[in-house]
């Protein structure tokens, strides 16, 4: 295989070659994609990768496609963002913003890890995709899917928000909505892949997927620059994401793309759904699975499938985890559009609250250059906020009537 990647065992080293697998068969634990980045070194150099186009495969030696994987779909190279007016609110005085709001084509970070898990797909010969979601990954998969001509099955649970369910549905994929949470629709798809000969993005082509969330990585630091921030403040559910920026870093430093610098990477959760920033705080040696309950449905998997990597990457890192109740997210949401402009969904909001709270505790210092990962979009979870703004005025069609009650009115800014 002439390729510069295969499947490893973290824990005993066997290679694997490149297929749809995801556990060591000698023991059991879970397959990670290895890549010889010697080669990678010598075949990519930063103008290399700046002369290329705006999206994710400008980093293609990074990720798991075959060599001369030729890709339509420009994702990513989202936005990053100085976030002043924010930073002066919950206390940082160098704060950016890695807005994947605007992500193409379905406004969250899991086009990145659907589009490197589809190469793979067709790649592998699969014609039939799908994946178990908690609605922004059923995006994902079923729009591209769609593009590329791909039936898609896409799982859910039924508890999902209506913008998720149709932003699925209206591609033309089967979408099943399952009565459980977010775990039992995984648990059901892995068996499922058992029986038929389908590409599961985050089941059965799991390592793949993953390798995707590296890419948030390496626009961060190219547009720092080509240089590492000191935080990165991540939202976690399956917590691949995470331990996948980490990852990206440390190939940017081995590969001499970037100064080596220690990035703390902080992880934020819905208190509700708690499992990796609860045994982060208790210092402890395993995730306890957990049953969510919360608004933030995008991060409700209480038995993270990379729960245990991403406990290990925050404290190897010295950083710590924290976690937003209900109202918290939604006052992070609202802070976040009134003082950037940006909004994002409730995982946002779980975002922005977790990194005041880290900064008022000095686990982040204050002039340090922190990045907050802004992971998907508010317009896909209105719900959340149904009530919670002000109430808005009716009014006759008169200036007359304005006049009277402009006092009344308020702006904030
Ligand atoms: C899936 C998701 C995450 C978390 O990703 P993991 O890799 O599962 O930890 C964060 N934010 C949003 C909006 C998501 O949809
Ligand atoms: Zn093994």
């Amino acid at each position: 295989m002439s390729e510069l990647f295969q499947l490893r065992c973290e824990q005993c080293g066997r290679s694997f070659g490149n297929g749809p697998l995801v556990l060591c068969e000698d023991c059991f634990a879970p397959l990670e994609i290895a890549f010889d980045l010697t080669a990678v070194r010598s075949q990519v150099s930063r103008s290399v990768i700046e002369s290329r186009p705006r999206d994710i495969w400008r980093y293609a030696e990074f990720l798991p496609v075959a060599e001369g994987f030729r890709s339509t779909l420009p994702v990513g190279f989202t936005p990053l963002l100085q976030a002043p007016r924010l930073g002066a609110g919950i206390g940082s005085q160098d704060l950016w913003l890695k807005n994947d709001a605007a992500c193409f084509p379905t406004l969250s970070f899991k086009d990145r890890v659907v589009a490197v898990a589809l190469a793979q797909a067709r790649a592998f010969g699969f014609e039939v995709v799908g994946c178990a979601s908690t609605g922004n990954l059923a995006n994902a998969v079923a729009a591209q899917a769609a593009r590329l001509g791909l039936a898609a099955w896409i799982f859910v649970p039924s508890d999902l928000e209506a913008a998720k369910v149709i932003g699925s549905a209206v591609y033309g994929a089967q979408v099943i909505q399952v009565e459980g949470n977010y775990d039992r629709v995984n648990r059901l798809c892995a068996e499922i892949a058992d029986l038929h000969p389908w590409g599961f993005v985050n089941v059965n082509l799991r390592p793949y997927y993953a390798e995707g969330s590296k890419t948030v990585g390496f626009e961060i630091a190219e547009q720092l620059g080509w240089r590492l921030p000191d935080n990165v403040v991540v939202p976690m559910a399956g917590g691949a994401q995470i331990s996948k920026i980490a990852k990206a870093f440390s190939e940017l430093v081995t590969t001499g793309l970037v100064e080596p610098r220690p990035v703390r990477v902080f992880g934020a959760q819905a208190l509700g759904c708690s499992p990796i920033a609860g045994a982060v705080a208790q210092g402890a040696s395993e995730i306890t699975p957990q049953l969510p309950s919360t608004i933030c449905r995008s991060l409700a998997i209480g038995n993270p499938a990379d729960g245990y990597r991403a406990m290990e990457v925050i404290r190897k890192s010295g950083g710590w985890a924290g976690s937003a109740t209900d109202p918290e997210i939604v006052a992070g949401m609202r802070l976040l559009a009134e003082t950037e402009g940006v909004f994002g969904e409730t995982a946002a909001g779980v975002t922005v609250a977790v990194a005041g709270q880290l900064l008022r505790e000095g686990r982040i210092p204050a002039g340090d250059t922190t990045v907050l990962c802004i992971t998907g979009n508010g317009l896909k979870t209105t719900d959340a906020l149904v009530g919670a703004l002000p109430e808005l005025p009716v009014l006759a069609p008169s200036l007359e009537a304005f006049e009277q009650r402009l006092g009344a009115f308020e702006v904030s800014r």
